[in-house]
């Protein structure tokens, strides 16, 4: 890892991503049998039929990039009637609802860090999820100044909320309870579960966190966006389910060749560079769980996010390293 500096900015890095789509349109159809998603049927199937705490995978892409058929970042977790939110990338108001799970059952949302394909419809969940159940009190969790975003946000909605709370006698949404977190350590606990979380390395984003999730039956691991980390195996040990970010090195490779071939002013060692310094090759995603010894690994934050790219391809070089269960995120399914 360096921190020297890498010759190209957030901004053409995005730039970049948001361009991704059009290898999608290129691919062939044949190879997308494997699907990016679940429909909501299987999802909400699956959920009925579920014993103890699940995980629904509501976004599976890396990148804030509109116009895919996976969505921007986001999970939600069901435990004993609460659900529990993890980051929330445009898409994850959609998604959730698609679950069943009721708005009303919405107790906490967790934030990983401060990128669009991880909060930009924080603000949105909040509002919408109110029109439809989420409570008064409902809790958010993550770095600053999440404090300063919500309240900004409140304010910036507040004509909408009271418009809607006048028409339908409905408590207008006023107390969200925000704890802000920037240090490794405990988040919260309340009688279902007990939350931690540690710093990972994401340049420049700082902080930027990883979660735990201890539930009395399971123990669910985030490594939200980070290069690979020891820290992120110590923190997921002997965890049930690990969800790491993955990058398939050949095909951003594949990808910003192209770019550049089309005129493109990036060098390719600076935009590998980079790319290194902030996220997680797949093989580093097999090691890291391999040394966790978690039971099942579910590869999301996918980049890049091209239908393409088959789950065997996502799989490969993971599975040389870990010998667990690889699953290949999809939004809406359930693990
Ligand atoms: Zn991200
Ligand atoms: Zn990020």
């Amino acid at each position: 890892m360096t921190d020297k500096p890498l010759g190209l900015s957030r901004r053409h890095l995005l730039a970049g991503l948001a361009a991704t789509p059009a290898l999608a349109a290129a691919a062939p159809a044949a190879a997308q049998t494997a699907g990016p998603s679940w429909t909501p049927q299987q999802a909400k199937d699956a959920l009925k039929d579920a014993k103890g705490t699940k995980l629904v995978l509501l976004g599976t892409a890396a990148g804030p990039v509109p116009g895919r058929s996976r969505q921007m970042t986001s999970h939600v977790m069901l435990s004993d009637g609460a659900a529990y939110v993890l980051d929330c990338g445009m898409g994850v108001t959609d998604n959730y609802a698609r679950t069943g799970i009721p708005f009303k059952a919405l107790k906490s949302i967790f934030i990983t860090h401060h990128h669009a394909d991880h909060n930009i419809e924080y603000g949105p969940l909040l509002i919408v999820g109110w029109i439809q159940g989420v409570q008064n009190g409902v809790q958010a969790f993550g770095p600053p100044p999440l404090k300063q975003m919500t309240d900004d946000f409140m304010r910036a909605y507040k004509q909408t909320v009271d418009f809607w709370a006048e028409d339908f006698h409905m408590t207008p949404l006023t107390k969200v309870e925000v704890k802000e977190i920037s240090a490794a350590g405990p988040v919260t606990q309340d009688d279902k579960v007990k939350v931690s979380a540690i710093l990972v390395e994401h340049p420049p984003v700082k902080p930027a966190l990883a979660y735990r999730f201890d539930f009395k039956d399971r123990s669910i691991a985030f490594s939200g966006d980070t290069a690979p980390l020891h820290a992120v195996a110590e923190m997921a040990k002997g965890a049930d389910v690990l969800v790491h970010e993955t990058m398939y090195v050949p095909a951003v490779e594949k990808y910003i060749k192209g770019q550049i071939a089309l005129g493109r002013p990036v060098k390719f060692e600076a935009f590998m560079d980079h790319m290194k310094a902030d996220h997680t090759p797949s093989e580093d995603v097999g090691r890291i769980a391999q040394e966790a010894g978690v039971k099942t690994l579910v590869l999301s934050h996918l980049t890049p996010a091209i239908d393409s790219i088959t789950d065997e391809v996502w799989r490969a070089p993971v599975a040389k390293y870990f010998k667990g269960e690889i699953i290949v995120g999809k939004d809406l399914m359930v693990v």
